[in-house]
C-alpha cells in the first residue's frame, strides 16, 4: 500500500495510537528497533529521528556515529497484535548520514543499489522465499531445551504434528500484517515446520522475511515454544533452509521463459544461473553466514552440496521447477534463514547480472544424484565458514555488491567468529581423543 504523511496521520488518529516503532536490520541480519511516543510523529516523518549507530554491528562508522532513521512510508503499519493493548505503529527505516546521504553500510541500501543496477538493465526481479524453522520446548524458566515440539515428519497431520495450531496462528497474524499467505506444513525433521508467503519484489521480500521471522518467534512464545531459524539444530536430521525462487521481467514479460527453447528456458536465464554458480563460494559467505550453516550443507539431507544446476535434482545448488510462462524461475537452495535477507538478495542479483553481462555459460543441467558422485567433476560449496570468507575476500563482484564499508566489517566479524569457534574444545573431541 502507498502511504503519504497525511494518510499516516489520519490512521494514527483513528486508531488512537500511542507508540511508534522504528525498525531496521544490522549487518548480521538481526532486526533492531527503537520506540518513540506518538508525540514524536512529526519529527519522525521529517526524517529527524537520530540514533547512535556505534553499537550496531556493521554500522560503526569511523568518523561518525550519529545516524538518522528515515521511515519508508510504504512500510507503515498499525501493528495488528497490539491494537487493543499497546496501539503501536511501525516503520521499516533506511539509514542516513548527517550530511543527508544514505549510509553505505545499511543492508537495505545495498539491496536498493542492486535493484537499481537491475533496473538500469531494464529488469525487475521477483523473489519467493521458503524459510524453514524448528519449534523447541521451553523449560520452566522459559528457556529453550533441546527437545523438539513433536516427533512428526513431512506433511504429517495432527496429532503427530503438534505445530498445526501455532502455524495457523502465525498465518492468521501475518495476514493482518498484509501478507498473502500460501501453504504451511510440517517439514521433514521432527519439530520442523514451513510456512510460505507469496513472492514480491526484492525489497518487499527482504522486509517480509524479517517481519516473518519476528512474528514466528513471537507467536511460538505465546504457545510456550521457542522458534529457531538456526540452520542445523540437530545432528543427523534435516536442517532449515531458506530456498529463494527468482524470476526476472522486462516490460512485464518474463525474460526467463523462451517458448522456442527445448526446455522452455531462455539464454538470459542460463547466463543468470551461470553468474550465481560462478560466484557460489563467495555467495555462501553471505547466504550461509555462520559456523553452523555448513553443518547443513552435507550430503543426504535435501540441502545442496554441489555448485551445479538441474531441472528437478535437489542435490544441486540451483533447480529450475517445471512451471513455464510467467512462472519460469529458478530456486537457489543453499541460503539458510540466518542469512541477512537484504545482503542475500543483493549478492544473488549482482552475481546473476554479471552472468548476463558476460554471457557466462551454465553448462548442462545436472541429472545425476550428486550426493553419490564421488569424483571431483562437479565443484562443491565451501565446507566451512572460513573457506567461504576466503572466497569472498577474492571476489571483486561480491565485494563491489557489498561496498567497501560492509565488505570490510563483514569479513572482520566473520573471521572473529571463526577464530572464536576454532578455539573451542568440543564434547566430541574429548570423547574421541581423551584416551589417546
Ligand atoms: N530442509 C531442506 C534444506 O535444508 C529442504 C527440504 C525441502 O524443502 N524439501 O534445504
Ligand atoms: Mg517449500
Ligand atoms: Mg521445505
Ligand atoms: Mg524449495
Amino acid at each position: 500500500m502507498t502511504h503519504t504523511k497525511e494518510t499516516i496521520k489520519q490512521q494514527v488518529q483513528e486508531n488512537n495510537v500511542e507508540f511508534i516503532l522504528l525498525e531496521f536490520t544490522d549487518m548480521l541480519g538481526d532486526t533492531k528497533n527503537v520506540e518513540l511516543p506518538i508525540e514524536e510523529l512529526d519529527m519522525v516523518l521529517n526524517n529527524e529521528a537520530m540514533f547512535d549507530s556505534s553499537s550496531i554491528s556493521g554500522f560503526s562508522a569511523i568518523q561518525e556515529s550519529d545516524m538518522y532513521l528515515v521511515p519508508d512510508l510504504d512500510t507503515f503499519l498499525v501493528l495488528p497484535s497490539q491494537i487493543e493493548e499497546d496501539r503501536s505503529v511501525r516503520f521499516i527505516c533506511d539509514i542516513y548520514k548527517p550530511d543527508g546521504t544514505p549510509f553505505e553500510g545499511d543492508p537495505r541500501y545495498i539491496l536498493k543499489r542492486a535493484m537499481q543496477e537491475a533496473e538500469d538493465m531494464g529488469y525487475t526481479v521477483n523473489v519467493g522465499p521458503e524459510p524453514e524453522f524448528f519449534l523447541f520446548k521451553l523449560n520452566e524458566d522459559g528457556y529453550p531445551i533441546s527437545k523438539m515440539n513433536d516427533r512428526g515428519g513431512y506433511f504429517d497431520s495432527s496429532p503427530k504434528d503438534k505445530g498445526d495450531k501455532v502455524r495457523r496462528d502465525i498465518v492468521r497474524t501475518l495476514k493482518k500484517y498484509g501478507f498473502e499467505m500460501e501453504a504451511s506444513h510440517h517439514e521433514v525433521a521432527m519439530g520442523q515446520h514451513e510456512i510460505n508467503f507469496r513472492f514480491d519484489n526484492m525489497l518487499k521480500t527482504a522486509d517480509n522475511i524479517q517481519t516473518f521471522k519476528n512474528v514466528v518467534k513471537d507467536i511460538a512464545t505465546n504457545h510456550d515454544y521457542h522458534a529457531t531459524f538456526m540452520p542445523k539444530p540437530i545432528a543427523g536430521e534435516n536442517g532449515s533452509g531458506m530456498h529463494c525462487h527468482l524470476s526476472l521481467f522486462k516490460d512485464g514479460d518474463s525474460v526467463f521463459y523462451d517458448e522456442d527453447a527445448e526446455d522452455g528456458v531462455s539464454k538470459t536465464m542460463k547466463h543468470f544461473i551461470a553468474g550465481i554458480l560462478h560466484h557460489a563460494s563467495a555467495i555462501a559467505a553471505i547466504t550461509n553466514p555462520n559456523v553452523n550453516s555448513y553443518k547443513r550443507l552435507v550430503p543426504g539431507y535435501e540441502a545442496p552440496v554441489s555448485v551445479a544446476w538441474s531441472h528437478s535434482n535437489r542435490s544441486c545448488m540451483m533447480r529450475v521447477p517445471t512451471t513455464r510462462g510467467k512462472g519460469t524461475r529458478f530456486e537457489v537452495r543453499n541460503p539458510d534463514p540466518t542469512a541477512n535477507p537484504y545482503l542475500t538478495l543483493a549478492v544473488l542479483i549482482q552475481a546473476g547480472l554479471e552472468g548476463i553481462r558476460n554471457e557466462l555459460d551454465a553448462g548442462k543441467a545436472e541429472s545425476r544424484n550428486l550426493y553419490e558422485v564421488e569424483d571431483d567433476s562437479v565443484p562443491t560449496l565451501p565446507t566451512n565458514l572460513k573457506e567461504a570468507i576466503n572466497a569472498l575476500k577474492k571476489d571483486e563482484v561480491l565485494l563491489n555488491a557489498l561496498g567497501d564499508h560492509t565488505s570490510e566489517q563483514y569479513i572482520c566479524a566473520k573471521e572473529e567468529e571463526w577464530t572464536e569457534y576454532s578455539l573451542i574444545v568440543s564434547k566430541w573431541e574429548i570423547e574421541k581423543y581423551m584416551n589417546k
